[in-house]
């Protein structure tokens, strides 16, 4: 885990170059995104997991932390189907239960993270159709999920709308973040958000 700003961790996997993150409240915890290692929940104990999307990559461990909330957006299912796509980059199965959200919101919703405002973000259809973007307005830090990546272009499956990719980044922009922390790769900036490519559909 790295601190990217006060109380704000990400932690970055060689597997799929995930980026996981993490936000540090009073006594309090919210990770964003479960990934695909049940053994962070060994160090990490968050009352809160938030699901920026349902691709198995960052959802598969939810279980490894319960008991917790499971926030995402309504729209976020999380069920036997997403084990296909798991399937065509692991051969051995997936020991383990999935967990389905627990609360959702629609539009937006403010979370107390032990004193601290954390708002989650649905600006629109764009890598799926329910992402979420994770603000933390006192760290000017924004969690994109795959609506960003670093390091290797942004993915654009059959469950994409990259018609609308650009005009949910510049809702998200708006949001005036310093720091953007991708679904998978290095934190980036403002700048490199505004200068990516979007993808074409598939
Ligand atoms: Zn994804």
């Amino acid at each position: 885990m790295i601190e990217i700003a006060d109380g704000i961790f990400v932690r970055r996997h060689t597997e799929l170059d995930l980026t996981l993150g993490l936000v540090v409240g009073s006594g309090d915890a919210l990770l964003v995104d479960s990934g695909m290692d049940p053994a962070l929940a060994r160090q990490v104990r968050p009352s809160r997991i938030v699901l920026t999307h349902n691709h198995f990559d960052h959802v598969l461990a939810t279980e490894a932390f319960l008991p917790c909330e499971v926030w995402a957006h309504e729209d976020c299912v999380v069920d036997d189907s997403l084990l296909d796509d798991r399937a065509k980059y692991y051969d051995e199965p997936f020991e383990g239960s999935l967990v389905a959200p627990t609360h959702t919101f629609r539009d937006t919703v403010t979370l107390d993270v032990g004193g601290r405002r954390v708002d989650l973000h649905h600006f629109g259809p764009a890598h799926t159709s329910h992402d979420v973007v994770v603000h933390v307005p006192d760290a000017g830090v924004v969690f994109a999920g795959d609506l960003v990546e670093q390091g290797a272009p942004a993915q654009a499956g059959p469950d994409a709308t990259p018609a609308n990719w650009r005009h949910v980044l510049d809702l998200m922009l708006e949001l005036d973040p310093r720091i953007v922390v991708p679904g998978h790769g290095e934190p980036v900036d403002a700048r490199f958000v505004r200068e990516m490519a979007i993808p074409a559909a598939t």
